[in-house]
């Protein structure tokens, strides 16, 4: 079975081909950060324009790289939400057109499911498993006992994980996206610098609205002395600050919920900081740990086609009047 994905969320206009749900057959990323760079954030209206002039040349683009004709297609997967309305549109309008001009199943995926889903091509997904999603819009500790079926145990109470690193990194004067680069800086630095946690006790929830508040305050204080402080330090000191939170409540929720695998998703997935201290942790108390390659972890058709693939052998079918529905719930 060929799964061509489509995902237009936000800033990547991506197109893919999978086969029997885990081989990548092609998968074809156009970034338009370089667009979005000098207004420091993803611009809704200037998104959906680079989705319209470039979707059709991307998946013209994944179906070449497949070494595949839309005649090789048995269904077709897209996100059709959470994101922004103008650009899930883009997907939803390309993936229902193709779709009904060739009699090809339509599949609507949600964004976060796919994210989670680019696990399944590091390894076959075994349940109960618990998923920590990082992203640039979600954090969450989201529990699943089969497929297709998710319960969010925990998320964020304000920012989300990519949302702060990418905050932290505006006001150090780094470019967007700024995980990136404050995940180099930290690796650089000493984490000598006293920040927040916010453990929100007897909840699995999160808040990284206050770090990122202390983060700004101890900049803003040092210029006001007339003190220097160094970025990697800061960085440093920030990262060690999210990462104890997050590893921290992920294994206090497995020792209260045992799972047979921990996931890791989202674009904050390719934090090295995360993935070590991920890695460090489940091996010393014997939890299968799954982390999908850099490749899969920011977003791309992929995860989108993989999730969708699910759906597919489960025969949960979309209709024409599929829609982008920019706050779509997961669970
Ligand atoms: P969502 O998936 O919640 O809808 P999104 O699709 O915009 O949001 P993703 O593409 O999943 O977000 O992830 C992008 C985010 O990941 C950005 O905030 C970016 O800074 C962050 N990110 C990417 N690489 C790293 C890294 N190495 N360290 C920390 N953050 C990173
Ligand atoms: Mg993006
Ligand atoms: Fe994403």
């Amino acid at each position: 079975i060929r799964i061509l994905g489509i995902e237009t969320s936000c800033d990547e206009t991506s197109a893919a081909v999978i086969e029997n749900g885990n081989t990548i057959r092609s998968n074809v990323i156009s970034s338009q950060i370089e667009s979005h760079k000098r207004f420091g954030g993803v611009v809704p209206e200037v998104a959906s324009r680079h989705h319209v002039e470039n979707i059709t040349l991307i998946i013209d683009q994944a179906l070449r790289e497949a070494n595949l004709t839309l005649d090789d297609i048995d269904a077709i997967a897209v996100t059709y939400g959470p994101g922004l309305v103008g650009a899930l549109l883009v997907g939803v309008a390309a993936a229902k057109a193709i779709s009904f001009a060739r009699g090809i199943p339509l599949v609507g995926v949600h964004h976060i499911a796919g994210h989670i889903y680019a696990n399944r091509f590091v390894k076959e997904l075994e349940f109960p498993l618990l998923a920590l999603v990082v992203s640039g819009g979600h954090t969450e500790l989201v529990y699943m006992k089969e497929h297709g079926a998710y319960e969010i145990i925990g998320q964020t109470r304000d920012d989300a994980v990519g949302e702060a690193y990418d905050k932290v990194a505006r006001s150090l004067g780094l470019p967007y996206p700024g995980g990136p680069h404050i995940d180099q800086l930290a690796h650089e630095g000493e984490p000598s610098i006293p920040l927040p946690r916010a453990w929100l006790e007897g909840t699995y929830d999160f808040s990284f609205s206050g770090l990122k508040s202390a983060v700004l305050n101890t900049l803003h204080n040092a210029a006001q002395r007339g003190e220097s402080i160094e970025p990697k330090n800061l960085a440093a000191s920030f990262q060690e600050s999210v990462i104890e939170v997050l590893v921290d409540k992920t294994f206090r929720l497995i020792n209260e919920r045992p799972v047979k695998q921990l996931l890791l998703a989202g674009g904050v997935a390719a934090n090295k900081g995360l993935r070590r201290a991920l890695s460090e942790r489940a091996a010393r108390e014997g939890v299968e740990l799954i982390i999908p390659p850099l490749s899969l972890c920011t977003d791309n058709a992929a995860m989108i086609a993989g999730a969708g693939y699910i759906e597919y052998k489960k025969g949960n079918l979309a209709s024409m009047t599929l829609n982008g529905v920019p706050g779509l719930p997961l669970a």
